[in-house]
């Protein structure tokens, strides 16, 4: 079928996820929605540093080194290395039948080929396959003969300094090849609806699935609030209940629902904050004096530390409030600088700084206490104060999620959406830097790209980092305050 619209493998598989995202991503190709912003750019930056990581454990071969744009050349340049029998090629790039693919690596394999696609993640994904199936259907259409079908990602297994073993191959050609028979009917699918105007396709679960969609903005605009999908923990984001005819939470009937879910109903029909009686019962776990802890981490792609996996969260910056005898707070904090190992200076400064406190209260502690244990091996002379400080962890969270909640939660327990309902006042929306995976960003670019800032944009990048990790624990200290009132 010749169409005026063209597909490719990442055009093919937003049209699986969904046939207004991709209408949208073709015909709207500068729609404000589709700028990639800092965090979307940190993801896309490390998927080639691990791509071209990639290409060195499939060594010999040539990349097709022209813009990405550069379509005919890349083609043309794939087809000259073909010829000439290169043992692998990096980006190979075909079009076939009106889809235009680039091959992460196309390895020679006598008169055959391994088609190579690349992941960042560490294994492998229900949603990799199509992007596979639709490179091999592609190859096979200007008949290139394809003797295997690989994914290959990052492997959770291997430990800094040893990185022989950093990716994993994973034969995926039986996969790939299940999915053939059902493509051509995609893809003309696909190729019809673009010929069309936009389709009309309901909100559902496939929203955030696999990929969150940049279009919600646009789509959810005229959701109301307390929408079903806001139900804690809701299955399949609601759409079960959607079908059943429900759309707000305050219209479901308390049976079917898990304890926090009719809590979270009761609270919206009613408007109002719900205390469960336990509430006192359950604080009593945070013994005085209390020290406040939060980490802020890094977690590189291909580790750089020993004995480091591949996305191990290390920490890299801490904040913590400890209760001193004349009953004040004293702050502590901590902050790598540079691309060095900062994990035994930071433990020394952590043991330090909790030293004297009966509880280390941590927000959704399984985080702090992963990391702490991790700690714990890198620095094996501290080993024993760190573990004790894992011991004196107590989590408010699961005493907020058992015993309070506030309509404005919207189902979610974090601390960014619990302490403005309990705890108005200041908060996180005039900061820098406001969230974790933004100040993740920021910590990579402070330690490992800091050379190309001006001292002043290191020394801003760091007040901020600092600030934001503060009001992490100070939110604590008057969260804590609020839940011991309400008890
Ligand atoms: S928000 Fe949902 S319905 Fe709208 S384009 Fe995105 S995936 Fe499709």
């Amino acid at each position: 079928m010749a169409s005026s619209y063209r597909l490719s493998k990442s055009r093919f598989t937003a049209g699986l996820q969904c046939h207004k995202l991709l209408w949208w991503r073709v015909h709207e190709p500068d729609a404000p929605e589709l700028v990639v912003g800092a965090a979307q750019q940190a993801i896309f930056d490390q998927g080639t540093r691990v791509g071209e990581v990639a290409r060195t454990y499939v060594p010999g071969g040539e990349l097709v080194d022209l813009p990405h744009d550069a379509f005919a050349g890349r083609i043309s340049m794939t087809l000259e290395l073909l010829a000439r029998q290169a043992r692998a090629i990096y980006e190979a790039s075909f079009f076939a039948g009106d889809i235009y693919a680039a091959v992460d690596i196309l390895e020679r394999d006598g008169d055959r080929h391994h088609l190579i696609e690349v992941k960042s993640s560490t294994k492998l994904k229900a949603e990799h396959l199509p992007d596979v199936a639709i490179q091999l259907h592609v190859l096979r259409s200007i008949g290139i003969d394809v003797s295997r079908v690989e994914l290959m990602h990052l492997n959770r297994g291997c430990a800094y300094p040893n990185l022989e073993d950093l990716f994993v191959r994973e034969d995926v050609t039986a996969d790939a090849e299940a999915l053939q028979a059902d493509l051509p009917e995609l893809i003309v699918g696909q190729l019809r609806m673009l010929a069309g105007g936009l389709p009309d396709v309901p909100i559902g679960d496939h929203c955030g699935k696999p990929y969150e969609c940049p279009f919600l903005g646009r789509c959810w605009r005229d959701v109301p609030e307390h929408h079903v999908s806001t139900l804690y923990r809701v299955r399949n984001g609601g759409d079960d209940l959607i079908a059943r005819g429900f759309e707000t939470i305050a219209e479901l009937p308390s049976g079917g629902l898990s304890p926090v879910q009719d809590r979270q109903r009761l609270a919206v029909q009613t408007g109002r904050l719900i205390v469960e009686p336990g509430l006192a019962r359950a604080l009593r776990a945070f013994e005085e004096p209390l020290a406040f802890l939060d980490f802020e981490t890094v977690g590189l792609a291909i580790p750089v530390w020993d004995g480091c996996h591949p996305y191990d969260q290390v920490p890299v910056q801490f904040s913590c409030d400890r209760q001193v005898p004349d009953g004040t707070i004293a702050h502590h904090e901590w902050i790598a600088d540079g691309p060095g190992d900062p994990r035994p200076e930071l433990a020394r400064a952590l043991v330090a700084a909790c030293r004297g406190a009966r509880t280390v209260v941590a927000y959704n502690a399984g985080f702090e206490r992963g990391c702490i244990e991790r700690l714990a091996d890198a620095v094996p002379q501290l080993a024993d104060d760190l573990l004790d400080i894992a011991a004196r962890l107590a989590d408010p969270l699961p005493v907020v999620r058992e015993h309070v909640y506030h309509p404005d939660f919207h189902g979610s327990f974090s601390l960014k959406a619990v302490l403005p309902a309990l705890v108005p006042g200041p908060g996180y929306e005039e900061l820098e830097v406001a969230e974790g995976a933004t100040a993740s960003l920021a910590l990579d670019r402070l330690m490992f790209r800091g050379d190309a800032m001006t001292a002043d944009e290191r020394q801003r990048l760091r007040d901020a980092l600092l600030r934001y990790c503060a009001l992490d624990t100070m939110s604590m200290v008057r969260l804590l305050e609020r839940l011991r009132e309400l008890a």
